[in-house]
């Protein structure tokens, strides 16, 4: 989640990490009028929906969640969505819970939520999903978990320069280090040194490695992230982290929760 000056919280995809956010909303609620947030979505891959239908809030009525996600080629989103949130794979529909889901269609555009704003951008993976820039208070950040590295080289897609552009926080796919990436270069990831690079070339302050492989323990991800940190000396960026559960980051200053 992403706290600002607004009131209303803004969420960034919807992985299982929800259910434990929206008990936390929910508990935490303490304005007169009845709960709202804006949740980012990338894309509709698993491991960013599936905690969709368990967050809190929406088993209360007069609670609103608007969701912006990426347009897809075919069907809006909320069909796509309502498809995949229906029995036999969950018990009951999204129109089923007692509190408002809206769905907006994004596309390349910019949104604006108050004092805060938004870039989407379409950005290399698998299927339709966006990468997010959001900047509020004159801190900036970007947040791209999936992103395909290409095959070969460095390049870095224009899309991807424009949302990362000199954020003072970098959130970046690292799913991979050289060799895993070797025998899945296309499953739509990075690696670790490639997100590195993109961090560099845009002058980021602080990145954060993200979407760790599920196959990397805890000791492992300490190495790689040992290693990331001493290949980022003598380039622009200011910190390297490995992303960990709970986590929370101030823009100048990152402790754990
Ligand atoms: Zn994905
Ligand atoms: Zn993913």
């Amino acid at each position: 989640m992403v706290e600002t000056d607004e009131r209303t919280p803004l969420i960034l995809d919807a992985g299982t990490g929800l259910r434990a956010l929206g008990s936390h909303l929910h508990d935490s609620w303490e304005h007169d009028e009845p709960f709202r947030a804006r949740l980012l979505l990338t894309h509709l891959h698993y491991d960013h929906l599936l905690g969709l239908p368990f967050f809190r809030p929406l088993e209360q009525s007069g609670s609103l969640l608007e969701i912006y996600g990426p347009r897809q080629g075919d069907g809006d989103l909320a069909s796509v969505i309502d498809a995949a949130v229906t029995p036999p794979f969950f018990p009951v529909q999204m129109k089923e819970f007692r509190g408002d889901i809206q769905l907006v269609d994004v596309g390349d555009e910019e949104l604006t939520f108050g004092s805060t704003t938004v870039m989407a951008r379409f950005i290399p993976h698998t299927g339709a999903t966006l990468g997010f820039r959001i900047e509020s208070n004159g801190r900036s950040m970007a947040y791209l978990p999936d992103h395909q590295a290409p095959l070969e080289g460095d390049e870095i897609a224009a899309a991807v320069r424009e949302l990362i552009d000199g954020v003072d926080l970098l959130i970046h796919d690292a799913q991979y280090d050289e060799e895993e990436f070797a025998e899945k270069s296309n499953w739509g990831h990075s690696t670790i040194r490639y997100a590195l690079e993109v961090a560099h070339q845009g002058n980021v302050g602080t990145l954060a490695l993200f979407h760790h492989d599920p196959a990397h323990d805890d000791d492992r991800l300490a190495a790689l992230e040992h290693e990331a940190q001493v290949s980022a000396q003598g380039r622009s960026i200011i910190q390297v982290l490995s992303a960990r559960e709970g986590m929370s980051i101030e823009l100048s200053e990152q402790k754990d929760a």
